[in-house]
């Protein structure tokens, strides 16, 4: 890694050049301005149809759409890109099957470099980005070997640098030791990823990674891990909310208010009945702004969330997520009454226990366990059936211990999950 030396990243670096030129324009262009609705309500085959062929340029006039709606990506895609001009990105479907998306050129830069440097920008990190030098360190746990490397025009030309831990554990240490020796401004990941390296970081002897910075996004930031991450990295560790769909929808600053939401992004919440408002408790709908190839209005999400409108100390002002309310299926049904399953964290919140994931079928109960510090696995899990009992009448528990919760890697991994009450 020799910084500006390293040409393998000049290519990477004219493509994002000319993605970011088409990005700016676009920016130029006020996000809430009527001319993107007008251009998706007469070059989307979905809303020109649903329109009539007329103009629209008022986003309460748009239908509130769901993950099967845009499944039909040629309907939601806009007849005014030419296709060889497009990539095509599959999300990963928490929800089983994947939603292949389109996105324009300026859409993939603001993806790739500048929703990064919005998250940041509040953190007094950002003025120490260096060009040419580690900016974001980026774990992923997908266990492939890949590094990547690239330079973010956004983040003062830093490098993003991509390494994966979790396929082979001599190598995973060798890496560890490279990591203590670097500054690092940003370390990036999954929560369960940042876990996997904590877990190796400790289990070898010396000091330890300290960044300057750290940051989630994925699966869901839970208070317990937050803490932890924290007390290892010796540093903040913000929460960001963001989806393959959209990028980052809303992210913390150090002031503890909440998650902003990013200036690509109007958010509604849906409280039933289709009525939608600005702040509230409810689904949450997104209206995301850059990908022009596929413009995603009131996109009706899985995810629960509390918004107000706020005033922070880091200078943001306007609506914020204070709370997000576990995502997909956030209740169990036990007895025929629904059941709110974070009643059981205090059961998983010890030493014990790493990671753990916890699946309804009907009435059975399967819990897969990564465990922790604990030698006899026979006595952990006779503890975890007779605590969960304590809390609630669970008639059948199945407990699996493994070394992952994930069966793809791409999925974000739920503590609790409902896939069949009856
Ligand atoms: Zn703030």
């Amino acid at each position: 890694m020799k910084g500006f030396a390293n040409l393998e990243m000049l290519p990477s670096l004219i493509e994002s050049y000319k993605q970011r030129g088409l990005f700016l324009e676009r920016r130029n262009i006020n996000l809430y301005n009527s001319v993107f609705f007008q251009h998706a309500s007469m070059t989307v085959p979905f809303y020109k149809s649903f329109f009539n062929n007329t103009a629209q340029a008022n986003p309460i006039d748009f239908p509130i759409v769901s993950r099967k709606d845009l499944r039909k990506t040629v309907e939601f895609t806009s007849n005014n890109f030419d296709k060889k001009d497009l990539l095509f990105k599959t999300t990963s479907g928490t929800s089983g099957v994947p939603l292949k998306i389109p996105r324009d050129p300026a859409s993939l830069y603001s993806f790739l470099h500048e929703g990064f440097a919005e998250v940041v920008s509040r953190e007094t990190v950002t003025s120490k980005l260096m060009p040419g030098k580690l900016g974001i360190l980026f774990v992923d746990d997908l266990g492939s070997n890949s590094e990547i490397s690239n330079l973010n025009p956004s983040l003062n030309y830093s490098i993003v640098r991509r390494v994966s831990i979790g396929k082979d554990y001599v190598r995973d240490v060798q890496l560890v030791k490279e990591l203590r020796k670097l500054r690092i401004p940003i370390l990036y990941g999954r929560p369960r990823a940042l876990q996997a390296l904590m877990k190796i970081d400790e289990s070898t002897n010396g000091r330890h990674i300290s960044p300057d910075l750290g940051l989630c996004s994925g699966d869901n930031l839970y208070s317990d891990v937050k803490n932890s991450l924290q007390n290892w990295l010796q540093c903040r560790v913000l929460n960001s909310y963001a989806m393959q769909e959209c990028g980052f929808i809303a992210s913390e600053c150090s002031n503890d208010t909440g998650l902003h939401i990013s200036q690509n992004i109007m958010l509604n919440v849906e409280a039933g009945a289709g009525e939608r408002s600005s702040t509230g408790e409810g689904f949450a709908v997104i209206t995301y702004f850059d990908n022009w190839a596929f413009p995603i209005i009131n996109y009706l999400t899985d995810d629960i969330v509390s918004v107000r409108n706020t005033s922070c100390r880091c200078g943001y002002s306007g609506p914020t997520i204070t709370e997000i309310k576990g995502r997909n299926s956030p209740y169990f049904f036990i007895d025929g009454s629904q059941f709110n399953p974070s009643h059981f964290n205090i059961i998983f919140e010890n030493q014990m226990i790493d990671q753990f994931q916890m699946v309804q079928r009907g009435h059975v109960f399967s819990l897969k366990v990564i465990p922790g510090e604990v030698k006899d696995l026979d006595f952990l899990a006779s503890y975890l059936k007779d605590e969960l009992r304590k809390i609630a009448p669970l008639e059948q528990i199945e407990i699996e211990f493994c070394r992952s919760i994930a069966t793809d890697s791409h999925q974000k991994v739920q503590r609790y999950v409902c896939l069949a009450f009856t």
